[in-house]
């Protein structure tokens, strides 16, 4: 499979936080997961990191003038190479995440949350929250909406809502407006990192139950 087959991608200001820092633990995990998948990303976080440590450096360098920053930009643009290529990997997790499973998928210590679907709760800092999601081929996912900002990342099978169809490697970014029932693909489970930092909001009074048990 080709990486470039990838159709949904980060953003900037998610991109521009991870060059900076300054997301939170999940998020920082999720981006980087998704750039060992994705060429197109490393890319553009390789210009970000480019232009925010050239940024860094002009600000210690008092006489900078306008031409040198022109200067510096054209060179960033003109020097930009393409990634070196990922080496093969057999594993269906990138190396990111294996750091917080510590090993691949059959080292997951899967909770079930019922219906089939089975997550496990990975520990990072307190200000967003990260799990991995197993949802067996043809199930649905409650109907939910969300409060901040839900990213979504697959790394074996796919999972379709209203919007689009998501298969590995693909990200979905849900916020405010969304309200989504993802439903895993026929053919194969579907294994997905989510994070997000808010809980979510059920509509059902069943799924706002198990809303405790699944910690969401
Ligand atoms: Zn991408
Ligand atoms: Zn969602």
């Amino acid at each position: 499979m080709k990486m470039t087959e990838i159709k949904h991608h980060l953003n900037d200001q998610l991109l521009i936080g991870y060059s900076a820092g300054s997301l939170p633990e999940a998020f920082s995990l999720i981006v980087a997961t998704h750039i060992s998948l994705c060429d197109e990303c490393r890319a553009r976080l390789a210009e970000f990191d480019a232009v925010g440590g050239q940024v860094m450096m002009q600000s210690q360098t008092a006489e900078m003038s306008e031409d040198g920053l022109a200067e510096t930009l054209a060179r960033i643009a003109g020097g930009a190479q393409a990634p070196a290529p990922t080496a093969r990997r057999s594993g269906v997790f990138p190396r990111p995440l294996q750091g917080y499973v510590q090993g691949d998928v059959e080292a997951v210590k899967w909770k079930r949350v019922g219906g089939g679907v089975r997550q496990m709760m990975l520990s990072t800092d307190g200000q967003a929250t990260a799990r991995l999601l197993y949802i067996p081929a043809g199930v649905a996912v409650p109907d939910h909406g969300h409060r901040g900002t839900e990213l979504t990342l697959v790394l074996q099978g796919a999972f379709e809502d209203e919007t689009d169809h998501f298969g590995r490697g693909d990200i979905e970014i849900a916020d405010e407006d969304l309200n989504h029932q993802p439903v895993a693909a026929h053919g194969a489970d579907c294994i997905c990192l989510a994070v997000t930092d808010a809980p979510l909001r059920f509509s059902g009074i069943i799924p706002r139950i198990a809303q405790r048990f699944m910690q969401i």
